[in-house]
């Protein structure tokens, strides 16, 4: 169909939620520090940059880089203590940073529609891009009931700033006609941006990873309904 706008949508906190089960487990790492007595102001900034520092080393975003850093930030606050880890503690925050990804995901409002909505056009080709482990990442599209709408489903290790470009080229898409839309400036914007795509991000938070400078224009919208008009003026 001479007419198809290529879409590439974000899965985690563009179609469904993922931040707040973070958040959750997060919080409750402050709490039991706090009660080992470590009520360091910059326990939320120590574990976030263990974090960060975690998927530079792996390369890729993997579920022990949360859960590591819980154990890398604890070992950090008893050495500033001066004390040496407790195993059964460490093993317990471990436990706790691999449960946001063992947690079912709430599905954004409007999200389905919309990607019904999508399909019944019938000039759209819908495609699933999200960055994580394979069988994490997929059991999660399954559980959201989202991935009988889409035409491709990639999971990627992680969204490099190159990524669309190489997609581009093995999957022939015309980057004219694609529109690309995610909640994060790097995973999603930046890369869409420089593959020449019309990028769209999704206001809602992003935590600090994906926190960095816009590589040029793109569109904002506040909720996915708003797609509906882009596309339209994309298609005209
Ligand atoms: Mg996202």
């Amino acid at each position: 169909m001479s007419h198809t706008l290529n879409i590439i949508f974000d899965f985690d906190d563009t179609l469904v939620y993922t931040n707040e089960l973070f958040d959750i487990a997060k919080d409750r790492f402050y709490l039991r520090m706090a009660e080992l007595g470590f009520d360091d102001t910059d326990v939320p900034k120590l574990l976030n940059d263990c974090d960060i520092a975690n998927i530079a080393k792996a390369g890729a975003m993997k579920s022990s880089c949360f859960a590591n850093a819980m154990a890398d930030a604890y070992a950090e606050l008893c050495r500033r203590h001066g004390q040496a880890p407790d195993a059964a503690v460490t093993a317990e925050v471990v436990e706790l940073g691999y449960q946001p990804y063992n947690a079912r995901q709430r599905r954004f409002p409007g999200a389905e529609e919309l990607l019904q909505r999508l399909r019944d056009r019938g000039d759209c080709r819908l495609n699933l891009v999200t960055q994580g482990e394979f069988a994490i990442q997929n059991r999660r599209i399954g559980e959201s009931g989202f991935d009988k709408y889409f035409d491709n489903i990639f999971i990627v290790p992680l969204k490099y700033p190159t990524i669309y470009v190489d997609m581009c080229r093995e999957q022939g898409w015309d980057a004219a006609r694609t529109l690309s839309v995610g909640n994060s400036i790097r995973s999603d914007i930046n890369p869409s941006i420089t593959a020449g795509f019309k990028a769209v991000l999704l206001l809602i938070r992003a935590w600090d990873y994906e926190k960095t400078e816009p590589l040029g224009p793109h569109l904002r919208i506040a909720a996915l309904e708003e797609l509906d008009d882009i596309v339209e003026e994309m298609l005209k």
